[in-house]
């Protein structure tokens, strides 16, 4: 069996539904593929909007309505028959989704509400996709990943149980699965009392790799917008490189420098039962793509990944003392709390210095609880560049006319931020 993971923009528009459904058929009978499917297009930013705009008491109606307005078009393009039952559900979500909004307890957490808000973008998505499938009669049942991936309520970041979950899955799926297709959501989970989690942003590709280990699949495929994993983001460089083929390792430290091809938590489970993972493009599906697996070779071109919107803090000894181990810990223990993560850091004899991703609300609380103890100094707004096999060439080529604030290397990677 398979399993597939289609992202935002494999359904961003009634045309991308159409294109789905085609490589959903391509695959080859409708049974043993399980489909997991993010929110429409930006849905997620959206709601995350909608979201803030509640929390902070402010009118929130139209920001609604224009998602709900999209959902809503996109459905009518698909489905001309207005009296498919598709029409009742999206309403039927979208007043949930209002009445979760209307009552928002502003005593709870604002990360678990975020996820009882946000996690709408994928069963709105999954609900279409489930209906529309069915219309092209590739028969399907809709399953609820929150009943499936078990989680604890660290919210918005939620982690697995991985025994209970997979308990469930072998329990029920492998039964549908020989008589049909699944389709599901990415990026939720459940816990065990009927709360709604979400893994992390971009946390589909990981919902999948976790249905994929559950199921023992033959194989996962993510299908983007691009021709597999490339060396760059073609935002950035103009004259990027496929990957033919690349290790789980190579991968799994690519997506922790901040390659945003795939979530960095995807890839474990996929290595731990040796499945391996294609990366194709939607857009062409029958190009070759990028397959990741358990596989060595020579020598691999240079990857070039770069972070933005990060923030350099360094920490001093108010009394210009060296920055002991006790300092070192109570530096951590901070940054942990907050959940702030370090990308870099660096040590000196009288100051540490670390970079991370930038959350002034975060990075503020930094600074109230340690202000006490150090003397810190900070800049935003830097990027953070890791160049991952490079050479020589590779550096010219990225670190020329730039202000470098802090540089590093190992044997395999180079990094610096600059600004
Ligand atoms: N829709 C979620 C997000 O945009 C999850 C995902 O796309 O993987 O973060
Ligand atoms: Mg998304």
């Amino acid at each position: 069996m398979k399993v597939y993971k289609f992202g935002g923009a494999s359904v961003k528009n009634a045309d991308a539904f159409r294109n789905l459904a085609q490589i959903v058929q391509n695959h080859g009978g409708s049974r043993q593929l399980l489909i997991v499917v993010s929110a429409m297009g930006k849905t997620t930013n959206a709601l995350e909007h909608v979201f803030n705009t509640a929390y902070a008491q402010q009118d929130y109606n139209q920001a609604l309505q224009e998602s709900q307005d999209y959902h809503q078009e996109t459905v009518q393009a698909l489905f001309p028959d207005a009296s498919h039952p598709v029409y009742e559900e999206l309403e039927h979500l979208f007043s949930k989704l209002d009445a979760t909004l209307q009552n928002l307890n502003r005593q709870t957490n604002y990360d678990q509400l975020y996820d009882q808000v946000v996690s709408f973008g994928e069963l709105l998505a999954s609900t279409i996709l489930h209906h529309f499938l069915q219309l092209q009669h590739l028969t399907n049942t809709f399953i609820d990943s929150r009943k499936y991936i078990q989680t604890d309520t660290t919210w918005r970041e939620a982690k697995i149980d991985w025994d209970w979950t997979e308990r469930l899955i072998k329990r029920d799926l492998p039964a549908i699965l020989e008589q049909q297709l699944i389709v599901t959501q990415g990026f939720l989970g459940g816990t065990n009392n009927g709360l709604t989690t979400t893994l992390g942003r971009e946390g589909s590709d990981f919902s999948a790799a976790i249905f994929a280990y559950c199921l023992h699949a033959d194989a996962m495929y993510i299908w983007k917008d691009v021709e597999g994993l490339l060396n760059a983001d073609p935002k950035y460089f103009s004259d990027t490189v496929r990957y033919a083929e690349i290790s789980y390792q190579e991968t799994v430290e690519m997506a922790y420098y901040g390659a945003s091809v795939i979530h960095p938590k995807t890839i474990k489970p996929l290595a731990n039962r040796l499945i391996p993972l294609y990366v194709k493009s939607f857009l062409n599906p029958t190009g070759e793509g990028t397959k990741i697996c358990d596989c060595r070779y020579q020598k691999l071109a240079p990857a070039y990944i770069i972070k933005e919107n990060q923030c350099l803090i360094s920490f001093s000894a108010k009394d210009f003392t060296f920055i002991s181990e006790k300092n070192l810990g109570t530096i951590f223990n901070a940054l942990s709390e907050l959940r702030l993560k370090i990308n870099l850091m660096q040590n000196s004899a009288i100051s540490f210095s670390i970079c991370t991703d930038c959350n002034e609300e975060r990075l503020q609380k930094l600074l109230k609880t340690l202000q006490d103890q150090f003397v810190i100094h900070y800049n935003t707004g830097l990027i953070l560049y890791t160049i991952k096999n490079y050479d020589t060439e590779s550096i010219n080529k990225v670190v020329a006319n730039k202000e470098v604030l802090l540089e590093q290397r190992t044997r395999t990677t180079f990094q610096f931020v600059c600004k």
